[in-house]
């Protein structure tokens, strides 16, 4: 028979599992501020207030305008694999939207103190949920303006070996504020502010609207292209201190499988860093290191020594041809055709530096 010691495999309790997943999904502070702005943007904010204390430890708190919750999702969002985005395993192939897990907010709140303001437009109250270390203690009816904001608060407080090893709070810091440039600068259109300790890093004003419309004339592809564009330009110049819009080379180029669009800064204008490296895959903020290098390379022999491209370029291809699931973090892609995406970000970039009047002879063939 099967004995005493039969019916001893069990699921896992929700709070633990969450618990469990939060370790792939939040390492440390930054990750949690781009979840929470990824989920304020899902919402439509067309406003995204960042605070936070102590590089992220003490708090990340991330206001927005956006479309809010009614008190049942409010709650529920914080369940494990709960989401309003994905229903169907063939809705990831046409996914518009940044977040489709549905474990941002159950993993973080399973290692830190959140409390959620919410409120839709048609509703006469907001709401607030307290939860603590994945248990929600508290709801109740709370006054809020409509959108919502998420604070969390003492991260990793019930995970001590994870807090010990966050680094020094200049580097929990170095991650957040890429995180927030990122974000930023792929939503050039939406207003940001970030503040840390009381002091205000940036302010920065929306862009043109995307959607235009209203006014200019003008056919409709070219003008919202052109503002799309002067609008990423004016977010880089922003976050850039001191390029400004002429140092900036657009770079636009489309083909059946991919497109390529954005701006490059000259060489007078490389870094040091490797941190001022933006590229976006389908709208979200990716690593390549293989990409990074395709850019460079476009740069021949006249980039500096040691010195590393100024750039935010978003490559658009469809979701078919590209896996962003590779990671919970979702910050590295692969492409089926790599190789072929790096030669294409390579010719391009070079093309749009020589057209620039930056010296360089385009060669298709190269
Ligand atoms: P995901 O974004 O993958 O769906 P999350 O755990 O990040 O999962 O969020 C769960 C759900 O909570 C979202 O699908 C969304 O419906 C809701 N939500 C989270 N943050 C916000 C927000 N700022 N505004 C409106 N709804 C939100
Ligand atoms: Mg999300």
């Amino acid at each position: 028979g099967g004995g005493a010691d039969d019916g001893i495999v069990r699921a896992l309790p929700d709070t633990l599992a969450s618990k469990i997943a939060a370790g792939e999904v939040v390492q440390r502070p930054a990750n949690a501020l781009k979840e929470l702005v990824e989920n304020a943007l899902d919402a439509g904010a067309s406003r995204v207030d960042v605070t936070l204390k102590r590089a992220g430890s003490e708090l990340i708190q991330v206001a927005d305008d956006g479309g809010g919750m009614g008190p049942r999702d409010a709650v529920a969002s914080f369940g494990r694999h709960a989401t309003s985005k994905l229903r169907h395993f063939e809705d990831l192939e046409r996914l518009q939207t940044l977040g489709f897990r549905g474990e941002a907010l159950a993993s973080i709140a399973s290692v830190a103190q959140v409390e959620l303001k919410t409120k839709r437009r048609q509703d006469p109250t907001a709401w607030c949920v307290r939860v603590d270390g994945g248990e929600v203690v508290s709801e109740a009816p709370c006054a809020a303006p409509d959108g919502t904001c998420v604070s969390v608060r003492n991260l990793f407080y019930n995970v001590p070996a994870r807090r010990a090893f966050l680094k020094t709070p200049a580097t929990e810091f170095k991650h957040l504020v890429e995180t927030f440039q990122a974000l930023a600068l792929s939503h050039p259109a939406v207003a940001f502010s970030l503040t840390h300790d009381d002091t205000e890093v940036w302010r920065l004003a929306p862009g043109v609207p995307q959607t235009g419309g209203a006014g200019s004339g003008g056919g409709e592809g070219g003008g919202a292209q052109a503002d799309r564009e002067a609008a990423l330009v004016r977010r880089l110049s922003d976050l850039a201190g001191g390029v400004d819009a002429s140092e900036l080379t657009a770079v636009e180029e489309t083909t059946s499988y991919l497109s390529v669009r954005g701006v490059v800064a000259g060489p007078d204008r490389a870094r040091r860093s490797r941190g001022d490296q933006y590229l976006f895959v389908n709208g979200r903020y990716v690593k390549s290191r293989s990409l990074d290098h395709a850019v460079a390379q476009a740069f021949g022999a006249l980039l500096p020594e040691r010195r590393h491209p100024l750039f935010a370029l978003f490559l658009t291809v469809d979701p078919r041809h590209v896996d962003v699931n590779v990671h919970p973090t979702k910050t590295e892609v692969k492409f089926d055709d790599d190789r072929g995406v790096y030669s294409f970000v390579q010719a391009v970039v070079k093309r749009a530096l020589a057209e620039d009047g930056l010296g360089l002879t385009f060669d298709p063939n190269a």
